[in-house]
């Protein structure tokens, strides 16, 4: 199973790519989650990431490009990769087909989860995360029992710095300009597969199985 999720911030890639994983376990690689590590950790990468992510544009190619490389190649990947939030331009679709390419690890399907525009600004403004063990909440939608507090492990929430309403309209923007053509880059291929983002987790994790013929 080697799959691209596609959509915008918001749309609940990153939901389903937790889902996958746990029911099929294959590795979810997400640039996002990879650069905010990065960030915590300091690095080089980091600091110069930050400053692109905060005003909600996209990290330079190169950088993203690098990180991606490098973690397809490592041997959790012989069995498949869920990618999350990658590629988000042409340049990067095309360098994602080369170096699938020369690994002879060719994508299976690319999925494009859809929402529309109006729900998603909720969905982002109202986003928690748990720092014990990320799973995520929204205020508005499936709120924790206990405010801030993890009904799984009982950690502390938190809210992406990214999130704010500032930089919300900034990334779909971005989205729109720049990663929405996507779409027609993939289905030229004949490889995109479109669910409805709208609705509980599990009716949409439905969708995505069926949309891929996963049991
Ligand atoms: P995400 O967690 O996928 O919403 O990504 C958060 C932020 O990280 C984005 O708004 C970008 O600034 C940056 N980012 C994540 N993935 C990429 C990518 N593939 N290319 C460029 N920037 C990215």
């Amino acid at each position: 199973m080697r799959i691209v999720l596609l959509g915008a911030p918001g749309a609940g890639k990153g939901t389903q790519a937790k889902k996958l994983i746990e029911k099929y376990g294959i590795p979810q690689i997400s640039t996002g989650d990879l650069l905010r590590a990065a960030i915590a950790e300091g690095t080089a990468l980091g600091i110069e990431a930050k400053a692109y992510m905060h005003k909600g544009e996209l990290v330079p190619d190169e950088v993203v490009l690098g990180m991606v490389q490098e973690r397809l190649k490592q041997e959790d990947c012989k069995k498949g990769f869920i990618l999350d939030g990658f590629p988000r331009n042409t340049a990067q679709a095309e360098a994602l087909d080369r170096l699938l390419l020369e690994l002879g690890m060719p994508l299976g399907a690319v999925l494009s989860v859809d929402v529309p525009f109006e729900i998603l600004m909720k969905r982002l403004t109202g986003r928690r995360t748990c720092r014990g063990c990320g799973q995520m909440y929204n205020v508005f939608f499936s709120p924790s029992a206990v405010d801030n507090t993890c009904d799984k492990c009982g950690s502390g929430l938190y809210q992406r710095d990214d999130d704010t309403e500032e930089t919300i309209s900034k990334r779909l923007e971005v989205y729109k300009i720049k990663t929405a053509p996507l779409m027609d880059y993939f289905r030229t291929k004949g490889i995109l597969k479109r669910v409805s983002g709208d609705g509980s987790i599990d009716e949409i994790f439905s969708r995505v199985k069926a949309a891929m013929d996963l049991e």
